[in-house]
């Protein structure tokens, strides 16, 4: 990555041809047009608060620093503004009067009132320009690296950044936008904000299987989405296909997976809907967004439900009363142990040597409760967990 720092821009430079979008509430270009201030990627401008934008203005008559802006050159004298979109967009709006700043006796001055002077100060002030070029990994880990000072992206917004193209664009249409009737539907398995990516990440993790970097790279400059849109409903479809009900546990679990490794099953919704009701209302489920893939699998893996297990004081009334019994009739106190043939037949392990079983599975019905609680030694416990 070549990085070359500039010295000689003015401000004068960057707002020839200055475009301000006031429906949109965007710097456009800049330089000449050669310099877009407002990628796809980026937040809209936000400084127009009366406050930091002519805290801007305030910096540069005052001849103080406005710190460093990043350039991101995206061909030959063509540039896009990784950092510095709001005080690059704070000048220029100043400069073509979209507001005002108080002068020493209080007076609100637009900068066409202005003495000369004070227009040449403003126009000539040079600008600490860092322009960038080079490969993408080198770009976005740049990126990375410089917005760790400026407004927190996430991952999928700098992927957007780096990637940016027709793509992206068409992409944000369907999966960034708010406004499309669906987002409500979809919001019911997504989490996160569609405004801050959250669902285009999903779409494009679902559709590339996880190699999300290599399948921007690789369709950067389609201007056809389908595969994506396509992939994207069929995951929907199937989820909305096999669960009727909508159950707050769906959001944001990892359905791209689930669909790859269930899709081919058939189910029949009328069960799984009566199924899920009935383990989400089961006290001893601990994982609740577990029940959903568990019963994918036909209700076989209960370690997705993370079953409740015996506390510690149960733990110790149980031990103590198998030990007790144990004791008066000289045998081991783990009840396996007991009915077995070698030296463990009498032997007494202690507390720690021990773990609690639920005597009735939870899978056949048996509860966490101390009913249904005996001590086995590990041995016993983990053959017993394994079967
Ligand atoms: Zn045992």
């Amino acid at each position: 990555m070549i990085t070359t720092l500039k010295t000689d821009i003015t401000i004068r430079d960057i707002v020839d041809g200055f475009v301000y979008n006031e429906l949109e509430g965007k710097g456009l270009f800049g330089l000449s047009g050669k310099l877009t201030i407002q990628p796809e990627y980026q937040r809209n401008y936000i400084y127009a608060d009366g406050k930091r934008d002519v805290a801007v203005i305030d910096s540069i008559l005052k001849g103080y620093p406005i710190g460093v802006l990043y350039f991101n050159k995206v061909a030959d004298d063509k540039f896009e503004v990784l950092d510095g979109q709001q005080r690059i967009t704070s000048f220029g709006r100043f400069v073509t009067g979209k507001f005002a700043v108080k002068d020493s006796n209080g007076n609100e001055q637009y900068y066409s009132g202005m003495a000369d002077v004070q227009h040449k100060k403003i126009m000539d002030t040079p600008l600490l320009v860092y322009i960038c070029e080079g490969e993408e990994p080198e770009i976005r880990d740049w990126f990375k690296t410089i917005n760790i000072a400026g407004v927190e992206l996430t991952k999928q917004e700098i992927l957007n950044a780096v990637y940016s193209g027709p793509f992206v664009t068409l992409s944000k249409e369907e999966f960034s936008n708010s406004q499309n009737s669906n987002v409500q539907k979809w919001g019911a398995y997504i989490a996160g904000d569609v405004k801050r990516q959250a669902y285009l990440e999903r779409a494009l993790d679902w559709v590339s299987h996880g190699t999300v970097d290599n399948y921007m790279s690789k369709h950067r400059h389609e201007h056809d989405i389908n595969d994506l849109k396509t992939y994207f409903n069929t995951i929907i479809d199937w989820i909305s296909g096999v669960f009727t009900d909508v159950e707050s546990e769906m959001k944001g679990l990892e359905w791209g997976r689930l669909y790859e490794t269930y899709h081919s099953q058939s189910y029949n919704s009328v069960k799984v809907s009566e199924e899920i009701h009935k383990l989400l209302g089961d006290y001893n489920i601990k994982d609740r967004r577990g029940v959903f893939e568990y019963i994918l699998g036909d209700s076989k893996d209960t370690k997705l439900l993370n079953i409740r297990v015996f506390d510690e004081p149960t733990k110790k009334i149980v031990y103590a009363k198998q030990t007790e019994v144990a004791g008066t009739k000289g045998e081991s106190n783990c009840p396996l142990c007991s009915i077995g043939h070698d030296s463990n037949k009498s032997k007494f392990w202690g507390l720690s040597e021990m773990d609690a079983d639920h005597v009735t599975a939870w899978s056949k019905g048996g509860e966490t409760s101390i009913e249904n609680c005996q001590m086995l030694c590990k041995t016993h416990n983990r053959a017993k967990g394994n079967r």
